[in-house]
């Protein structure tokens, strides 16, 4: 029997990059999936992905919102419970980085940016939790969040809100996870690395801009020691196991980086001594 048979997961971020790949492995592994973003074409292509795939259309519940308007959350909750009258997990994916509408950088980066920033990458994970909670509650289910390694120790000047709300969202997870584990409800997340994926252009980065950022970062041992972009299904692989409480029943409030090994390397330690000294 498939392994998430019988299971529901609400992927929030489901109309593109890796919220798409988890919908498309949790679908084709058994689950109802309810699928989701605000763009209504892309949502539509992973609809018909997971089509393709030989999903059911009974098994794909498809909703148009926005997850930063408290209606958009309401209407995912209350499709998914009308539909398959329960939810067993929920993926808190969706995210963004907002560049500053006046085009400043660093410290003058404006107010409004960071609000629209912690408003999908933290708020609305807070509030999707808290109306998810009861129905999680009733199944012993599970959630996954999506972090980034930019929440970690290193500066990040340009994306500071982004990288903040990253941060916040993993104290989040930690908290979360112990309040709910007494109600037998495990929460966890990933924190992956450079991953390709619409997050760029969602950053208004043009596809030629886009492939040139992979490649760099594709070829420099010090940002990515593995010399290869991550794909959305490296991600993805490791949110199902995360929601699989066969495979992973005893971590507990923990983010699992994914980076090709980014966070293990500085720029300092990517040169070789002997080459540097003429050795
Ligand atoms: P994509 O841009 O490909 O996907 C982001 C998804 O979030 C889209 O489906 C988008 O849908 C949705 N989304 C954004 N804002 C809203 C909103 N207000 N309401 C509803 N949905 C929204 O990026 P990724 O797949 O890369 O991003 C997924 C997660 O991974 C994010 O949390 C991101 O921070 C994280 N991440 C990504 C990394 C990368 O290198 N790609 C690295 C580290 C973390 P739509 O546009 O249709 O609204």
């Amino acid at each position: 029997m498939p392994r998430f048979s019988g299971k529901t997961v609400i992927i929030t971020g489901s109309s593109n990059g890796i919220g798409r790949s988890a919908a498309l492995l949790f679908a084709q592994d058994g689950a109802n999936v309810t699928i989701t973003g605000r763009n209504a074409d892309r949502l539509e292509e992973t609809r018909q992905l997971l089509l393709k795939s030989g999903v059911s259309e009974k098994n794909i519940n498809s909703v148009v919102a926005d997850l930063t308007t408290s209606n958009g959350q309401d209407q995912l909750v209350n499709t998914t419970v009308n539909k398959y009258g329960k939810i067993d997990i929920l993926v808190n994916n969706a995210g963004a980085a907002i560049p500053d509408s006046q085009g400043a950088t660093g410290t003058d980066q404006g107010i409004d940016t960071y609000q629209k920033t912690l408003k999908i990458n933290l708020q609305s994970v807070i509030e999707m939790t808290q109306k998810v909670k009861p129905h999680l509650l009733a199944t012993k289910g599970e959630i996954v969040n999506v972090s980034s390694i930019v929440a970690g120790p290193q500066a990040q000047p340009e994306f500071m809100y982004y990288a903040i709300s990253k941060a916040a969202l993993d104290q989040y997870t930690r908290s979360c996870a112990i309040d709910l584990i007494q109600f037998g409800v495990r929460v966890n997340s990933v924190s992956p690395g450079v991953v390709a994926t619409g997050f760029n252009n969602a950053m208004g980065m043009p596809d030629e801009a886009t492939q040139k950022f992979y490649d760099f970062m594709a070829s420099r041992k010090e940002c990515i020691p593995a010399l290869v972009a991550g794909k959305p299904e490296d991600i993805a692989n490791v949110i199902l196991f995360l929601a699989d409480r066969k495979l992973s029943s005893f971590i507990i409030g923990q983010s699992i980086v994914v980076d090709g090994g980014t966070t293990l390397v500085m720029g300092a330690q990517a040169h070789n001594l002997n080459v540097l000294l003429g050795l």
